[in-house]
């Protein structure tokens, strides 16, 4: 098992079996193995140094019921808000001098929150600090919107396709009732919208929850093998955690060990990806966060929301977004990277072709 690390660490690359066979290794010498190894890809190439994003919940309003979602369109018991253009401004005000670099408008898919008003809120993001990099994690549009979100400033979007396995994905999420109608999700729209942000220029995340219900071994292969083929520049993996006012509230919620595991395999295949440590990691155990830097990430994203709407935003129970989770806890956020070896990156943190990033210096952490 060993020698497949090692040659996932050499190719970049394994065959859908060896992939399995890895998935469902459950030698702790080969684990440790496998996260030491995307520890040292991680190392070479960006140091110990932690990429921080602050991000901004900016609408928990939305127009799909995705089964395992708190904020799903079905579920009464949320108390909606959407941010004025000028709240999420004072958002980016309070995190610039904190350090912030990059600012992720993270929302459910709000009818209300008309396209324009998106536009005219990069924009005005864009002006004001003309350094700061722009990440949008809001869901399925038009090309053309993504195309002026893009125009308008925006660098990078984050859209999980959550598993590629189409019945899977149905699963999941409610599909269309007729073959008209629009108000179903389905896993080839959101491929398509993948495809749209990469061709618009988009430094493009994609990824997957860990442990979602119905979710198999051969469903993370099929996910691993799509990373493998769509190269995101950002992957985002964490664990499914259930909320109590959705049809999953009684499943069990994502292995850390699986997460950590697929974190690790995903540094190797993509070394220079940028990878978070989560926030459902960290919800999933108190010392989640640390425990996914050890294992390739690299970037957290503190909760940059106003502190009075952040249990609104409440994707699943317990969602952390206070201490190291809060921009204004970054202190302690410092403090606990500290103890493990790691500091904050305050640069932008885009993505680089590997060349310009390897750093031959050997990091003892
Ligand atoms: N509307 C946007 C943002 C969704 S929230 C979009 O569609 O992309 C961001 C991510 O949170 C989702 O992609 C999903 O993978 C994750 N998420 C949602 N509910 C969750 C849950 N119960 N447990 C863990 N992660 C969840």
């Amino acid at each position: 098992m060993k020698n497949l690390i090692d040659k996932l660490c050499r190719e970049r690359a394994l065959s859908a079996e060896e992939y399995k066979a890895l998935l469902l290794c459950r030698d702790a010498e080969v684990l440790e193995h496998l996260q030491r190894r995307a520890q040292e890809e991680t190392l070479a190439r960006f140091g110990n140094r932690v990429f921080i994003r602050g991000l901004i919940e900016i609408t928990n309003r939305c127009r799909n019921n995705c089964y395992y979602c708190g904020i799903r369109k079905e579920n009464r018991n949320v108390v909606r808000y959407e941010l004025t253009q000028e709240e999420i401004l004072e958002c980016c005000r309070e995190g610039y001098p904190l350090g912030f670099r990059t600012f992720v408008l993270q929302g459910g898919e709000a009818p209300e929150l008309k396209d324009d008003r998106i536009t005219e809120t990069v924009a005005a993001i864009r002006r004001e600090f003309p350094d700061c990099a722009i990440t949008l994690s809001l869901g399925e549009k038009t090309h053309e919107a993504y195309e002026r979100f893009f125009h308008a400033g925006a660098n990078r979007y984050l859209l999980r396709h959550e598993t590629h396995n189409e019945a899977h994905y149905r699963q999941l999420h409610p599909g269309s009732k007729r073959g008209n109608d629009r108000s179903g999700m389905s896993l080839q729209h959101r491929l398509q919208c993948l495809d749209w942000l990469k061709e618009i220029g988009y430094q493009t995340g994609t990824g997957i929850m860990v442990g979602s219900p119905h979710q198999t071994i051969d469903h993370l292969v099929e996910d691993i093998l799509f990373i493998g083929q769509f190269r995101p520049e950002m992957i985002g993996i964490g664990p499914f955690i259930p909320h109590h006012d959705t049809p999953f509230a009684s499943a069990p919620p994502g292995s850390m060990q699986l997460t950590l595991k697929l974190l690790s395999i995903f540094r190797l295949m993509h070394p220079a990806a940028l990878i978070p440590s989560t926030t459902a990691l960290a919800t999933l155990a108190p010392d989640g966060r640390e425990r996914g830097i050890l294992a390739g990430a690299n970037v957290v994203m503190p909760n940059l929301s106003p502190p009075a709407q952040r249990e609104k935003y409440s994707l699943y129970d317990h969602k952390a977004s206070m201490g190291a989770e809060a921009a204004e806890g970054l202190q302690l956020l410092e403090e606990k990277l500290r103890s493990i070896g790691y500091e904050i990156s305050k640069e932008r943190g885009d993505y680089r072709i590997l060349d310009e990033t390897i750093n031959h210096k050997s990091y003892n952490v």
